[in-house]
Order: C-alpha cells, then structure tokens, then sequence
C-alpha cells in the first residue's frame, strides 16, 4: 500500500499538518489554564501547567519547523515523531485528566495522509509506546481495544484510499487511451492509407474554407494540380508496386516542399492537389518547379533505375470565383501541360475579355 506518487503537492500537505499540531498547541494553554485555574495555586498553574510544557511543545515545533525548511525527504519522519512527542508531553502534563490518553490517536490519524504502510505503523508503535511509559498495565490493557479500534478504522480508509485511486488512475489510462483512438482514426478518416496525404474528401473540406475565408477576408489563395506522367505504362511495365512505391516517392517529396500553412493531398489515383496559402504565384512557381525537377531527378530501382516526371497547372484563386472554377483552372493548365509535352508547370491565365 504506497501512493506517494499520486501526491504531488505533499509538500504543501506536510504545511498543513504542521498548522494542525500549532493549533494543538495553542489549543493547549487557555484549556490547561481553565482546568488547573480550579484545582491548583496560581504559582503551580503558571509553573508546571502551562509555561514548562508550552516551553516543551514550542521546541518540538521549532524542530519540525527546521525539519521543514532543511529536509524535505525526511520531513514526513519528523512530523510523525514530533507529533507522538507533543502528544506524549500533553498526555504527560494532563495526567489527572481522563479523556487525555485520547491524544495518541492524533499521531495515528495524521499518518493516514501519506498512505504508507509504513508511515501509519511507525505512529501505532509509537502510540503504544507512549501509552506504555506513562500507564501502567491495567490502565495500558484498557486503552488496548480503543487504540486497536482506531487502528483498523485507519487502516481501512486508507485501503479505501488506495482502492480510489487505483480506480481513478485506470479510468485516466482508459480515457487516454480513448484519446489516443479518437486522435489516430480522426487522422485515418482523413488521410491516404498509401501516401499518408489528406484524401479527397478532406482536400474538398479544406478547399471550401478556405474559399470562404478568401471571400470574406483577404487570404490569398492557390491551387495547384499535379499528375504524375504516363503512370499507367509505369504499371503496365513493373507492376502495380512499382507503381505504388512511385506514389509514396512523389508524396514524400510533396510533404517536404510545402510550407506548414499549405495543404497538400492525394486527389485521386496518381493525382495530387495543394492549395497554397498566403504566398505568391512566383513563390509558388518556383516551389512547384522545385517538385518537378525533385521528382525527374529521383531515380528508382523498382523502375530499372528510371525516373519519372510530372506535370503542374497552377490557379490563382480570385473573388467570385467559385470552388468550380478555381479547380477548373488549375485542371485546364495542367491540361495544357500534358497537351503541350507534360513534365512542366503552366500557371493559369484568364481568357481576355473580348473588347468591342
Ligand atoms: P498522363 O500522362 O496523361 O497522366 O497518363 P497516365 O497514364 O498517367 O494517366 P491515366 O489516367 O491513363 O492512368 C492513370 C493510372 O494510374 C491508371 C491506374 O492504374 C493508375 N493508378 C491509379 N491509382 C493507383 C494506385 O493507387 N496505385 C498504382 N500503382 N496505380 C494507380
Ligand atoms: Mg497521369
Ligand atoms: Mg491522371
């Protein structure tokens, strides 16, 4: 039974039980003082009443008071032991009074806040070592059952204690690792099992976002399709892992040239879209052409050491213009890519306004 790691802050807790024994000592004189105000002399009362054990008392508590600020790791040891001295010295000065020897269980209640094993019967020891040296036997026999009593009901809420925490710690796991599911098939639902990219559906999601960020607000936007050249004889040829060791390639190299505020995606088959945000179309160009010639240089064993290459329509998103338009745009120049030789980038211009 040990749960000291689920007490951080035991520190502050050490504070606490710290101000507890303070209040028991100045609990102590104004009740001593009432209760021998009736029996003894005013000399006797001041004397051995209140100044020697307030003067013992004080002491104890400077002790643990030092231990306090030197110790932090035996502190707890020095608690539990100042607490069964202070105990014993009121014990001790109240010995006429009936319900005193009640004060050992203090010592025993005050342990229960570390819920070690150890810790608690460190305290029952010394209670009953205290109970030994100031009682006699038959005094000590009748204390026996109380103490035990209070043993076991101390013991139990800290079994209790521990069961709790056990529980709560298996319920955080539980919720952890919940977390972590929820977390792993949010990115599966949106991301290629092959290419780890986004998917289809989430690069449409993104796109109409950002489409309506662009019209309400100033965010510039780009779009860019890109396919992979004459995939189908790449297949055809090497097999359909070739193929796919292609797309992994092409993705990586896609995943590494993009900023963190762009959004590359797998389109479809051999197809890849990015919308790039807040940069221009020369910056742009050149990160697209950057891919390009990254991709005609990137050589395959799975191809008989051959590369291959990629074509690229670039669009300007511009206001107004619609989620259709915007991909039509990028769509018809990378037509016009493969239309006019493929491996290269052709940036979206609009048809001129026809002038009469
Ligand atoms: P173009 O240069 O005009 O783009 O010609 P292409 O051959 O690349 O285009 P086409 O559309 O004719 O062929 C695309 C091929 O991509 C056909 C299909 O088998 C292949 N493909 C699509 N998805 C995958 C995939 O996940 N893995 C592999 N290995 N091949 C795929
Ligand atoms: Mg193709
Ligand atoms: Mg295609």
């Amino acid at each position: 039974m040990h749960i000291n790691a689920y007490i951080p802050d035991k520190q502050n807790w050490n504070r606490k039980l710290l101000h507890i024994y303070w209040g028991l000592v100045l609990i102590q004189i104004p009740v001593e003082f009432f209760y021998f105000l009736k029996v003894e002399t005013q000399e006797h009362i001041t004397a051995n009443h209140i100044l020697i054990p307030t003067l013992i008392m004080v002491l104890i508590m400077a002790g643990m008071e030092a231990a306090y600020r030197l110790s932090q790791q035996t502190l707890d040891y020095f608690i539990l032991i100042g607490g069964s001295f202070l105990t014993f010295t009121i014990i001790y000065f109240n010995y006429d009074v009936k319900m005193a020897p009640l004060y050992v269980l203090i010592p025993i209640l005050v342990s229960i806040f570390y819920f070690q094993r150890a810790k608690f019967l460190i305290s029952v020891v010394l209670s009953l070592l205290s109970l030994t040296i100031l009682f006699n036997l038959s005094d000590l026999l009748a204390a026996i059952p109380i103490l035990g009593l209070a043993t076991l009901i101390a013991f139990g809420i800290m079994k209790r204690g521990v069961e709790i925490l056990a529980n709560l710690h298996a319920t955080t796991e539980l919720k952890q690792e919940l977390m972590i599911k929820n977390i792993i098939m949010d990115k599966l639902s949106k991301t290629d099992a092959l290419t780890d990219l986004y998917n289809h559906i989430t690069f449409h999601e993104y796109l109409e976002k950002l489409i309506e960020q662009s019209e309400s607000g100033h965010l510039c936007i780009h779009l860019a399709v890109l396919d992979i050249d004459n995939f189908k004889k790449v297949n055809d040829t090497y097999g359909h892992r070739a193929g796919d060791a292609v797309l992994t390639s092409v993705s990586g190299i896609l995943k590494k040239s993009v900023g963190l505020n762009d959004f590359a995606a797998r389109y479809g088959g051999e197809e890849f879209a990015v919308i790039f945000t807040e940069k221009s179309t020369d910056g742009i160009y050149e990160i697209l052409e950057r891919i390009r010639w990254h991709v005609s240089q990137t050589k395959y064993d799975e191809l008989s050491g051959q590369a291959v290459t990629i074509s690229i329509g670039l669009c300007e998103y511009s206001k107004g213009m619609g989620k259709e338009q915007f991909f039509g745009g990028a769509d018809q120049s990378l037509y016009t890519a493969k239309k006019t030789g493929k491996n290269k980038t052709v940036i979206h211009t609009f048809p001129l306004l026809k002038t009469n």
